[in-house]
């Protein structure tokens, strides 16, 4: 029996995650659930769930927990510390890490000091401190599992060789909803087209940087620190159909791949229940209803984010961490209406080339380089001539 904390319980993972649980019972269980805002949603997760501990990290959403919380006796932690807090209480074996954004580091920090196992869909955590993660994980003796399906396939299939054996991995991406759009109508992207995902219901910042292809430039630095494998090992195949989730192809010319509906149930069990394979509460998939799966090289012009993440890893320190504060930062004024859809890699590259890197960077210089990066975007959004002297 696994104890689990779930950190973005309220979320497109999160409430995935709960449906794992409810199909293994016997298996799983809740004894801390935290999320941002969203009071009344995580009151009847808590009615239903039961768990020690909830945290909110908006101590303003705290009323409308108390009006909410029915008959919910359990404790409530409030504000920026109460998810290091949940995640690091004893009554927890296991932490979901499957918040959005920068949220994530800290917490799964937390986690893995107490000790915990990781089962980490919150990729930002390694794009900002893989390095650190990866130390803390190997010094406490965790283990770090991947919920993001493509790493989750790459786990898989690594399994069949030796890591010495591994010639590369191709890491699969649908290319989003803009994969045969012209070019030149970008500037008109709406907010609702960025967000119309073809095969993935997702929360709404992973779905535009799927558009962007900023979540495949993510995954390419995540599985380098999963992995630990060069970033020149790392090819992006594009797959329209999203059943093959990633591959890889061995020293002697073999491919191995893993292969599913796009339903997140899938990698999130695969990581809950490891080592175990159990039946899963999802359509199983029929390999004779795939009429079409096709494959294509990603045409960088449309998706200035891969090379831009090529870059980044290269130059290393705190660019990453630039790269994800600058990423969220400009997501969220996309999503307000305030930027059109291609300032957001114009922004994100215009943070990457002001940026002043620093060397070895602990967790105070990652939080102050992500506000600085944050900042920087806001501040270039607002001037009308800015765009024009970016990269
Ligand atoms: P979402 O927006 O649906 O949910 C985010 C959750 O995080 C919510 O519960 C919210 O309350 C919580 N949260 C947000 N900001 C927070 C903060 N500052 N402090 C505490 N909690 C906060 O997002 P999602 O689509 O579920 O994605 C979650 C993570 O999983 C992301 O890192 C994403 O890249 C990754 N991921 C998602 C999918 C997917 O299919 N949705 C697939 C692979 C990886
Ligand atoms: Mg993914």
């Amino acid at each position: 029996m696994h104890s689990l904390v779930i950190l973005g319980s309220t979320g497109s993972i999160g409430e995935n995650v709960l449906k794992i649980v409810d199909a293994h019972p016997d298996r799983l269980r809740v004894v801390g659930l935290a999320a941002h805002s969203r009071a009344a949603r995580l009151a009847e997760q808590a009615a239903r769930y039961r768990p020690l501990v909830v945290a909110l990290a908006d101590e303003s959403a705290k009323e409308e927990f108390h009006a909410a919380r029915g008959t919910f006796s359990g404790k409530l932690l409030t504000g920026p510390s109460a998810l290091p807090e949940i995640a690091g209480i004893p009554e927890a074996d296991t932490v979901v890490v499957a918040v959005v954004g920068s949220a994530g580091y800290h917490p799964t920090l937390a986690a893995i000091e107490a000790g915990k196992r990781i089962c980490l869909a919150n990729k930002e955590t390694l794009v900002v401190a893989g390095a650190i993660v990866m130390d803390a994980a190997r010094r406490k003796g965790v283990e770090i599992l991947p919920i993001d399906s493509e790493h989750s396939a790459i786990w898989q299939c690594l399994k069949c060789g030796r890591p010495s054996e591994v010639d590369r991995i191709l890491l699969t991406g649908s290319g989003g909803p803009f994969r045969t759009r012209p070019l030149d109508t970008f500037p008109a992207i709406t907010k609702a087209e960025a967000l119309a995902h073809p095969n993935w219901q997702m929360g709404a910042k992973i779905t535009i940087d799927s558009a962007t292809m900023m979540n495949k430039a993510f995954e390419i630095i995540e599985a380098v620190w999963l992995f630990n494998i060069a970033a020149d090992k790392i090819e992006v195949v594009l797959h329209p159909q999203s059943i093959i989730h990633s591959a890889v192809r061995f020293a002697d010319g073999s491919v191995l791949a893993q292969m599913g509906n796009p339903d997140m149930k899938l990698p999130i069990q695969h990581a809950l229940l490891y080592p175990e394979r159990l039946p899963a509460p999802q359509q199983l998939f029929k390999l004779a209803d795939c009429a079409d799966l096709s494959f294509e090289k990603p045409d960088e012009s449309r998706y200035p984010a891969l090379p831009l993440a090529r870059r980044v890893i290269e130059l290393g320190h705190t660019y990453p961490a630039v790269l994800n504060a600058a990423d969220e930062a400009a997501v969220e004024l996309f999503l307000a209406g305030r930027i059109s859809f291609p300032d957001i890699l114009k922004l994100v590259a215009g943070a990457v080339k002001w940026h002043k890197p620093l060397a070895n960077p602990d967790l105070d210089d990652l939080d102050q380089v992500g506000t600085w990066a944050a900042d920087w975007v806001r501040a270039a959004a607002k001037k009308t001539n800015a765009l024009d002297i970016m990269p």
